[in-house]
């Protein structure tokens, strides 16, 4: 998997591609995900092309507050009162397949751990 910043993702982002954007500012955008693992599947992603968790600097900081904060928000206005399950795969043990960070919203359903 290459790890280059230009992903299908930024191209969500551009508007070259479509997608079911829930949230958009400044610093971040959040839309369905398109294989959704839950009744609720919801990505969060920056705006700003951070590959992985691993890659996010100290300058990062604000950023990937706002990041889980906004999640808390979405998942909030998605109706995920009774919780919900938050995951970043990180790099080829993770899982990642595309090379911008995300967080997943998972809801809707009872999560089992541990996950596979
Ligand atoms: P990960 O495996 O953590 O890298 O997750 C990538 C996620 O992106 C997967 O859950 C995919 O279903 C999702 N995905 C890939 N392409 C798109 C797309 N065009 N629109 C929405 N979600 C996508």
């Amino acid at each position: 998997m290459s790890e280059t910043t230009e992903t299908i993702f930024s191209k969500i982002i551009r508007r070259e591609i479509p997608a079911d954007i829930v949230y958009e500012d400044d610093l971040v955008l959040a839309f369905k995900d398109i294989q959704p693992q839950a009744p609720v599947h919801i990505l969060v992603i920056p705006k700003k092309p951070i590959a992985k968790l691993a890659d996010a600097q100290s300058q990062d900081h604000n950023l990937m507050g706002h990041l889980l904060l906004t999640a808390q928000k979405i998942a909030e206005q998605a109706g995920l009162t009774n919780g919900y399950r938050i995951v970043i795969n990180n790099g080829v043990d993770g899982g990642q397949t595309v090379y911008h960070l995300h967080i997943h919203i998972l809801g809707g359903r009872q999560m089992k751990w541990p996950p596979g």
